[in-house]
């Protein structure tokens, strides 16, 4: 049986989550510092969908984000994207359009989805359902609302996007 391999990009602000959603979905752990191991570009996944054995590698930072200067191999030969912002960071939420056009201008048109994290500290949230819901909707993308910490939605986001990559 062949084995399909994406390479999954994680984009969004520094700071909504992005190292501790690729930590908790690819080792089952979360911890509050997270240090990206050096040298290490990707964490892996296997998983079935459809009877079929996909193998999701899912690429990290180094914190290059906050200042704007992730490189181009980050970004070569995507084929799905996971565009987060933060429940507590209104930046985060207001930068994810212009993250998907980064992404977009680098590699075209790939699978994408929208995760609003941290939906644990929705007590203090910054940002209101409606927005969120009609930001999903204007860049007609599917929307979730994740906590890492909680283990909330986590494998939903990449089989997600792992069924919408097969089914193109
Ligand atoms: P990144 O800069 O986007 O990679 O963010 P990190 O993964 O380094 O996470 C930044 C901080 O947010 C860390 O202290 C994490 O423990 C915390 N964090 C990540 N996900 C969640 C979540 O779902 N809920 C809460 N409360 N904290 C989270
Ligand atoms: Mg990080």
């Amino acid at each position: 049986d062949m084995e399909t391999a994406i390479k999954v990009v994680i984009v969004g602000n520094g700071a909504v989550g992005k190292s501790s959603m690729i930590q908790r979905y690819c080792k089952g752990i979360f911890t509050k510092e997270y240090k990206k191991t050096i040298g290490v570009d990707f964490l892996e996944r296997q998983l079935e969908v459809n009877n079929e054995d996909v193998r999701l590698m899912l690429w990290d930072t180094a914190g290059q984000e906050e200042f704007d200067a992730i490189t181009k191999a980050y970004y070569r030969g995507a084929q799905a994207c996971v565009l987060a912002f933060s429940t507590v960071d209104r930046d985060s939420f207001d930068a994810v359009e212009s993250w998907k056009k980064k992404v977009e201008d680098e590699v075209g048109e790939i699978g994408m989805v929208i995760i609003q994290n941290k939906i644990d500290l929705i007590d203090d949230t910054v940002v209101n359902d409606e927005e969120a819901e009609d930001l999903a909707k204007r860049l007609r993308l599917r929307f979730y609302r994740t906590s890492v910490k909680e283990n909330l939605n986590v494998e939903e986001v990449f089989r997600y996007l792992s069924e919408k990559y097969l089914d193109q």
